[in-house]
């Protein structure tokens, strides 16, 4: 079987909430995600998606996927897209880094495989684990009245782990961390998440102040010395993510006790295919997991279900279903949430139709 044709498509996924803010100011209203489709000989068409967190969260931005589906591309065409191994170190050999344009593609290969082999795509990464698997929901950057509030709401629709966005004024965020934790039962789960947001002065007054709440702190800081500071004088759980971006940091961090989960985004480690590696590798060494990406609509929440139900339970910390924060549906068959938990799909593949009156004419078009 060969590449015959590649084409991406530029969609918006405005969000229910209207806005998404984080760490620094930072905020997205509509996303800019593109859709991915590898077409082959032999009339299959796989289908992938990605969608950076705007340009300011990892070094990825939406443009930079198209441009880089313009470049790599035409490199693909003719190569065979169930070897997904050599496709991928194909790739590499093509265009260095950029995995997030390479993970659309990786993603889409899958879908491929999985149509090929009559397969749900979970199965191909190791097996379905259970009925289904657990989410939580993100609390958006606002006043901690007003995340309480959501936390409560999103805790009535079912969730049970929420991540706060923090990484703000350092005593603001105490207050928030402290407002939410208070409409929490026992067994709910609290991360606040500072998104590189904190010094390490502002980390460790906040770890301190909040010492007697049950709450994970993720990411606090920029770099991964800082963040291993903050970690040595807390106490509480420890996630790192935006700087576990492949085997090499996540070996070291393992080897430094530097944390107890990783959050694994499929298009920060470039596709399916590598996150897979890191999952393992994260299993083996018995670090609980976060399994999501930096943001999608329905193609990307299929991938990740696809990666999250085949992950141990007991391993897999959280994930998420982005298609429900969004109000465009841009695939029929993807998985709907139902009382904070989701399950990949059973069809071959990912499972995913696209709706291409939503996608609309592509914007690229290589082969
Ligand atoms: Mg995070």
């Amino acid at each position: 079987m060969r590449i015959q044709r590649i084409t991406a498509y530029r969609v918006e996924l405005p969000l229910h909430e209207g806005s998404y803010q984080w760490s620094g100011g930072k905020s997205v209203a509509v996303f800019d995600s593109t859709v991915v489709g590898v077409e082959t000989d032999a009339g299959i068409v796989g289908w992938g998606e990605v969608c950076p967190l705007g340009p300011f969260y990892l070094p990825a931005y939406a443009a930079g996927v198209r441009a880089g589906v313009t470049e790599l591309g035409p490199h693909l065409i003719g190569h065979d897209p169930l070897d997904l191994e050599r496709l991928n170190r194909f790739m590499d050999l093509a265009l260095k880094g950029h995995p997030y344009v390479k993970s659309a593609i990786d993603m889409a290969c899958w879908d491929i495989l999985g149509k090929v082999a009559k397969l749900p795509v979970c199965t191909l990464l190791g097996g379905r684990h259970g009925d289904d698997f657990v989410l939580y929901r993100a609390i958006s950057q606002e006043s901690p009245a007003q995340m309480a509030a959501k936390a409560a709401g999103y805790r009535a629709e079912g969730y049970r782990r929420f991540q706060l966005k923090v990484g703000g004024d350092p005593d603001v965020d105490v207050a928030r961390i402290r407002a939410v934790a208070a409409e929490l039962q026992p067994g709910d789960r609290l991360v606040a998440d500072a998104n590189t947001g904190w010094l390490m002065h502002d980390a460790m007054r906040v770890v301190r102040a909040v010492d007697d709440v049950d709450v994970y702190i993720e990411q606090p800081c920029l770099t991964y010395g800082e963040c291993l500071s903050v970690r040595r004088h807390t106490r509480q759980p420890f996630v790192l993510d935006e700087i576990i971006d492949g085997i090499e940091p996540l070996l070291r961090g393992h080897a430094d006790q530097a944390m107890d989960v990783v959050n694994i985004k499929i298009s920060k480690f470039g596709g399916l295919t590598r996150a897979r590696q890191a999952r393992d590798l994260c299993a083996a060494l018995g670090i609980a997991m976060t399994i999501e990406d930096s943001w999608g609509g329905d193609i990307v929440t299929a991938a990740i279900a696809h990666l999250a139900h085949s992950t141990p339970p007991e391993l897999l910390f959280t994930s998420t279903d982005f298609n429900s924060y969004v109000t465009v549906s841009i695939a029929d068959g993807a998985p709907q949430r139902t009382n904070g938990r989701l399950a990949a799909s059973t069809a071959p593949g990912l499972g995913v139709e696209p709706r291409l009156a939503v996608l609309g004419k592509p914007v690229v078009v290589v082969g």
